[in-house]
């Protein structure tokens, strides 16, 4: 018999809704794509790839023109003078960078906080290490309430786990929280993971505090971003992890034997186009803050209620106002009845509070936004 080594684990969220919205037909905001292609040069970069022979193994490390342009990319928007060759691996997706980060640091028995809502890839993993998640929940405002992240540590805590832009509820970290989750961690010696695929999507003019931009936390910090976010390209699987060197010689001992390496073409294709075109990721802000505000507008004659979101390609709406029906409730019936998949934000929560939240993915085309909050626009009216 086989026994589960994960028994409260179905299937994800993001699996379930898109699976829903394609069998009912339903424009799909629920898992976070990009309903539009990668750029175009993009694609060539790639087509030529695998023209020119890159189709064997590469460094198991990542190819070194693609950490290369990670390191260029980290020192401008970072200052951080990070080594290529001792501090970056190229994963197989930030999927895997977390995975991989996790197994590194957690011994059987540790601790390791995160906060709820919390992305529902990290407790697994911490699991199947032989771990313990200890659940802190954000503020009603989507905050962090650093001194109860602080009476959640124990003798046995081991690390964090922080992701800002932060999915699903789009809150960002500010400089005070890094200052405190800076004297946290060196306080009771803790290992941080930063989870940080939005980088580039923080709106309103505000900047993204990376760890990497902070002296203390770098030393202590697993860094994961992701490709798949910043070039519309979620299938493409790329992302990494920068960390210092000793952690990184942790990293890539389970790294080499989890994928050993991460698709050769398609990381020459990046190299190439982020040399090429250092302006797509720094036009990223004002391209998905347009969609938001676009989604917002469109969506303002209804009775969900919005405070816009403050990064990530992702906008949370109170629908209290609305519906009696429970979070899972409603995005089912909107998936299956109304035309629009979103996704329920209580499934992040070890005890959901009560609120009334679903999560819209607003990187679409603006014509799919158009006719999903046509949609959720007249259910609303019928509704009141
Ligand atoms: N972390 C967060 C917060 C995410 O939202 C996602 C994916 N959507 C990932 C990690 C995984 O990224 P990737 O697809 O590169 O594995
Ligand atoms: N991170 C994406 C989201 O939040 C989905 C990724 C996945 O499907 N695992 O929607």
């Amino acid at each position: 018999m086989l026994h589960s080594k994960l028994p409260n684990v179905g299937t994800t969220i993001f699996t379930t809704m898109s699976a829903m919205a394609a069998e009912y037909g339903a424009i799909n905001l629920s898992q976070g794509f990009p309903d539009f292609s990668p750029p175009a040069e993009l694609l060539t970069a790639l087509a030529k790839a695998l023209q020119d022979g890159k189709n064997q193994y590469p460094p198991m490390m990542g190819v070194a023109e693609l950490r290369h342009q990670i390191q260029l990319k980290i020192a401008q928007l970072y200052g951080a003078d990070v080594d290529m060759d001792r501090e970056i691996t190229v994963t197989s997706g930030a999927t895997e960078a977390l995975f991989v980060a996790i197994q590194a640091i957690v011994q059987r028995g540790d601790e390791v906080i995160i906060i709820d809502p919390a992305y529902d890839a990290y407790q697994p993993s911490i699991e199947l290490a032989g771990g313990i998640a200890v659940h802190v929940s954000m503020t009603p405002d989507f905050s962090i309430d650093w001194q109860q992240v602080q009476d959640a540590i124990t003798p046995r805590t081991r690390g964090i786990i922080v992701n800002s832009p932060h999915n699903p509820t789009g809150s960002v970290l500010t400089r005070q929280d890094l200052e405190a989750l800076a004297q946290l961690t060196e306080q009771h010696d803790l290992v941080v993971i930063s989870d940080e695929v939005y980088e580039h999507m923080v709106f309103d003019g505000v900047a993204h505090l990376s760890l990497l931009s902070h002296e203390v936390l770098r030393q202590r910090s697993f860094v994961v971003s992701s490709f798949g976010k910043t070039y519309h390209a979620t299938g493409w699987k790329v992302g990494y992890a920068v960390a210092p060197p000793a952690f990184t010689v942790e990293f890539r001992k389970i790294h080499q034997y989890v994928t050993f390496t991460t698709h050769t073409p398609t990381q020459f294709a990046l190299a190439d186009y982020m040399q090429h075109h250092p302006e797509h990721h720094l036009q990223l802000p004002d391209f998905y803050q347009a969609k938001r505000n676009l989604f917002l507008e469109l969506m303002a004659p209804s009775s969900f209620k919005f405070v816009p979101t403050p990064g990530t390609y992702f906008q949370l709406a109170d629908f209290s106002g609305l519906s009696d029906l429970s979070d899972v409730e409603l995005a089912t019936h909107l998936t299956q009845t109304v035309g629009v998949a979103a996704i329920p934000i209580s499934v992040f929560y070890q005890t959901p509070p009560e609120q009334k939240v679903l999560r819209f993915c607003f990187a679409k085309d603006d014509e799919t936004l158009r006719q999903a909050a046509m949609k959720l626009t007249v259910f609303s009216e019928q509704a009141a």
